[in-house]
């Protein structure tokens, strides 16, 4: 609902954000980085644990180093480089091994695994990196209405007004309060401690599945549910299966498809497809816990489905069954000031471990949009290529979700057709080959540098500085930190044409970008030759940095050092050089020629935002 008010003197908060699972704390986590005032609060009571995603994928582990978080995680968790396919031994009484796979190709991210971790380990860290910044978590609160404000002198100003309860965590713990229904309590006074009223500029619905932001606006979940059920139970195995620590698909003959895998502490998880009536199980309910009589069943099958090994589970965590829905939201925003993030945006199962890697991808294409459209860096329709980029991926998920269930549907799982469908995606479910298209990213119409993918992240790709030799990384250029950046690739700077080309664009850049755009843009250089190659020729703005952020196109170390690669993978011409526009979020989004005629492009394309 929208409504009409005076302008008021101050707002009390840039972002509210509703939730903080993994899309709520990725959010405030980016923002708060990127200097925007945040406020979050959860149903949860402190320490509670909600959510269930222990697989992250590589992308996202490329971000959390963008945003130096993520070292102690991948110290604790479980790295899964492994993945091993099991079918149908000869006489049908058990399962036999039959391929193994690398779970990802070794050459195309730093972490060529999933991390497996419990996410309660992976919320802590995102809490404590929050913490760090001085941003805590108002909880138990729930939100109990909200609306929409136009300001009477100017109706293309908005904001949020959210009235929000405290609520007693004696009386949920007296009353064991579900934490789906912690919202009905709003009017009960025993119940509720507080009440006020946050007034945001933007809203953010992080709310996961059943989101409430979501319904307040009035958008809708489309799509269908799945007819199949899972079960899915934690625990310390005791086993003689020779392949514990990858992840196993099993094609069991006696108790059909099971997906193994490894966790913290040499415990395990395993989902197995039950064969359950999907009418007797409610859609979305993954966070309880199933019945006994039906843990009971749901390990037996799984014990069985090891055979001939042994496998006991013992010490078992959480057990549970459900069945999932494939949906996503009519719109990702309303009035382009309250967002859905994560689950509150999609839903579907959680067999390619990409709900949470997905949720905190939202968050990280959303922050920096929103952060320049509060800094009044951007205008503020650069918020409609949130829903332009992130649904194109949704839909994407949503067909690689139902292909990927097809696969384990029973009488036609084979460990091939799980394969198939797995080698097909694999880059997406890294979420490495994930693409952002949008007004934001351009085309390479003139083939400069045929082999970047614009709309990815930039490549992985070793490089070395020039000025002390230090190994480095593209990736590790990429900071978090709502720059711009420009990678420009010169070509071979001991040739004297393209030295002074080089130059006469890097000054037309520096003299025709406005001084508020520059501040915000980080210039990188990869020239085409040895380490060892002398700069002293070059004649560069201070922008340029020549001491820190000029490279040689130089990989590895010793013997295994390989020079060129960069500029041969992305094949540039060396004829024109390449300039790399990179987002604040690390995706590619132009390229153009390293020579003057060039600039013009790069400054609209900036000054356009
Ligand atoms: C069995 C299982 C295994 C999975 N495995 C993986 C995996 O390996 N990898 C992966 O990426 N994903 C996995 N997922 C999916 C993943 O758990 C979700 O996609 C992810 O948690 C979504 O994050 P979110 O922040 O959007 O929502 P949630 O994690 O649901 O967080 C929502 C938050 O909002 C709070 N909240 C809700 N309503 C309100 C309200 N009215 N007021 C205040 N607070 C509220 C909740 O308390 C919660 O903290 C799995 C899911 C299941 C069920």
């Amino acid at each position: 609902m929208v409504i009409l008010r005076p302008t008021p003197e101050s707002l009390d908060t840039d972002v509210l954000i509703i939730g903080a699972g993994p899309a709520g704390l990725m959010a405030a986590l980016t923002l708060s980085r990127l200097g925007i005032r945040v406020k979050l609060l959860d149903r949860r009571v402190p320490g509670e644990t909600a959510g269930q995603a222990d697989g992250i994928q590589p992308r996202t582990m490329e971000i959390w180093e963008s945003l130096g978080i993520g070292a102690e995680l991948k110290a604790v968790g479980s790295h899964i480089h492994r993945s091993v396919m099991y079918v149908p031994n000869d006489d049908g009484s058990g399962i036999k091994e039959a391929s193994q796979t690398l779970t990802l190709p070794l050459d195309c991210t730093p972490h060529p695994y999933t991390l497996c971790v419990a996410s309660s380990m992976t919320e802590g860290m995102l809490i404590r990196a929050l913490a760090e910044r001085g941003v805590i978590i108002d909880q138990p609160f729930v939100p109990k209405s909200m609306q929409i404000v136009k300001t009477e002198d100017d109706a293309r100003v908005s904001y949020v007004e959210v009235t929000v309860a405290g609520l007693h965590e004696d009386y949920l713990r007296i009353n064991g309060v579900r934490q789906a229904d912690r919202g009905k309590l709003i009017d009960i006074p025993e119940a509720v401690k507080a009440g006020h009223v946050i007034r945001a500029k933007y809203v953010l619905g992080c709310d996961g599945a059943r989101s409430w932001v979501r319904k307040a606006v009035g958008i809708a979940l489309e799509g269908e549910t799945t007819d199949l059920v899972w079960g899915v139970v934690e625990f310390t195995p005791e086993t003689n299966f020779p392949t514990m620590r990858a992840s196993n698909v099993i094609a069991s003959p006696l108790s059909g498809g099971i997906l193994h895998v490894p966790r913290e502490n040499d415990t395990a998880r395993v989902y197995i497809r039950l064969r359950r009536d999907p009418n007797t199980v409610a859609e979305g309910e993954t966070q309880g816990s199933a019945s006994q009589d039906s843990q009971e069943k749901i390990i037996e099958s799984i014990e069985k489905a090891f055979l001939p090994y042994t496998m006991r589970l013992t010490n078992v965590t959480w057990c549970n069954e459900y069945k999932v829905g494939r949906r996503v939201a009519s719109a990702f925003s309303s009035a382009n000031c309250v967002f859905l993030l994560g689950d509150a945006v999609r839903t579907h199962s959680p067999m390619a471990g990409q709900g949470a890697n997905g949720a905190m991808a939202d968050a990280c294409n959303l922050a920096w949009k929103l952060a320049y459209v509060l800094q009044g860096r951007a205008n503020p329709d650069i918020l409609d290529t949130y829903e332009a980029e992130r649904r194109a991926h949704a839909m994407e998920l949503m067909k690689f979700d139902r292909d990927i269930f097809e696969a384990f549907r029973p009488g036609v799982f084979t460990a091939d057709a799980y394969i198939n469908v797995r080698d097909q995606k694999v880059m997406f479910m890294s979420g490495v080959g994930v693409k952002c298209e949008s007004r934001l990213t351009v085309p390479d119409r003139e083939r400069v540098a045929p082999g970047l993918r614009i709309g990815e992240r930039v490549p992985w790709a070793g490089i070395t500085r020039h000025s002390d030799w230090t190994p480095s990384n593209l990736l590790d250029l990429m900071a978090y930190n709502g720059h711009f950046k420009l990678i420009i690739l010169p070509g071979d700077i001991r040739d004297p044409l393209v030295a002074h080309l080089f130059s006469a664009f890097s000054w037309k850049l520096v003299e025709s970008l406005r001084k508020d755009v520059i501040k915000f843009l980080d210039i990188f250089t990869v020239l085409d030759v040895p380490k060892e190659t002398s700069c002293e020729g070059l004649h560069l703005p201070p922008a340029f940095r020549i001491t820190e952020n000029v490279y040689a196109d130089e990989d590895g170390r010793g013997q295994a050092q390989q020079n060129g690669r960069l500029y041969e993978s992305l094949n540039v011409r060396p004829d024109r050089g390449a300039a790399i526009v990179v987002r604040p979020d690390g995706i590619t989004a132009m390229v153009t020629g390293v020579r003057a005629e060039y600039v013009d492009g790069i400054v609209k394309y900036l000054d356009a935002l």
